[in-house]
């Protein structure tokens, strides 16, 4: 199983867009996807339909009470399921300030799952608490939606740095595998001198054993698409809202990549691009 946490420090950069349509593409592509809401906005819940009346039967109830994934999960399309967030969640930072090893709940209670799952996408809140700390410890893989804009790097030093703690203290299996483009004006010089800049600093880490070694900027670019900003309001993916847009393509095509891109695997671009068998835009009805 593939675990992967959706993260940046920053809101509105595409994690929870990213998210919820790679888990969809994916779960298309017949493999089973569990998504994990770990934003008190809940958005991606909102997203796949899904508003938990019971807050105990969420994200929220599986880290602060004895509630399991099993319970909480619900099931949103065929291969896919979701455990939603629920409102609540935002106090849940403060309700487990004093409990010893509140960054490894998550992990534990993953450890207790006898259902079997393909990919674990966890979306994460834009805060480095308690919250994505979960998400961090609990994953093998770390997915860094990024907007080309002139302040895309701000904060990715940071970011970095707790990715290196998280895995040097608490999960040394912590990798970041790559950087997702949203919201690409391709065409664009900004989107080009972003995505040099974002290359040079990852060549200028001095990487060979740190958690970014061999993190690579996925081919598949999310280009501004406006059926994937009203996707949302019907509930639905990409792939049920406009199946024939953009966005779908380009979500489609993120998959195919991350389906051949094992994180290790990701240190050869030629793997990635060998995967791609058929035209994208063949691959959606
Ligand atoms: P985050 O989870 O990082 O806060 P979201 O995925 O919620 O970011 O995206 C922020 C906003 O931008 C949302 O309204 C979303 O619908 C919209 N959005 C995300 N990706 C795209 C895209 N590629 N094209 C157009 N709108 C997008
Ligand atoms: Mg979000």
């Amino acid at each position: 199983m593939r675990s992967i946490a959706t993260i940046n420090q920053k809101g509105g950069v595409g994690k929870t867009t990213t998210t919820v349509n790679l888990s969809a593409a994916l779960a298309r592509m017949g493999q089973r996807v569990c998504i994990i809401d770990l934003d008190p906005q809940a958005h991606a819940s909102l997203h796949l339909g899904v508003t938990p009346s019971d807050s105990e039967l969420s994200t929220y109830g599986v880290l602060t009470a004895d509630v399991t994934l099993a319970q909480a999960r619900v099931p949103v399309a065929e291969n896919l399921w979701v455990v939603p967030a629920h409102l609540d969640l935002a106090a849940a930072e403060l309700e487990l300030a004093g409990e010893v090893g509140r960054e490894i709940i998550l992990r534990d209670k993953l450890a207790e799952e006898t259902e079997e799952f393909d990919f674990l996408i966890l979306d994460c809140p834009p805060s480095l608490g308690v919250l994505t700390l979960n998400a961090l410890t609990a994953a093998k893989e770390v997915f860094l939606p990024l907007q080309p804009h002139f302040l895309a790097l701000h904060g990715l030093s940071k970011l970095l740095r707790t990715l290196e703690l998280v895995a040097k203290r608490l999960n040394p299996k912590l990798r970041l595998t790559g950087i997702v483009y949203c919201m690409y004006e391709s065409g664009t010089r900004l989107a080009a001198e972003v995505s040099h800049d974002v290359q040079d600093f990852f060549d200028s880490l001095n990487a060979s054993d740190s958690v970014w070694a061999g993190a690579r900027s996925f081919d598949a670019k999310i280009r501004r698409n406006i059926r994937l900003a009203e996707a949302p309001s019907f509930g639905q993916s990409i792939f049920d809202y406009a199946p024939g847009s953009h966005g779908a393509e380009d979500y489609q095509a993120l998959a195919i990549e991350v389906m051949g891109s094992e994180a290790a695997g990701m240190r050869d671009a030629s793997v990635v691009t060998g995967a791609v068998a058929r035209p994208a835009s063949t691959l959606i009805d």
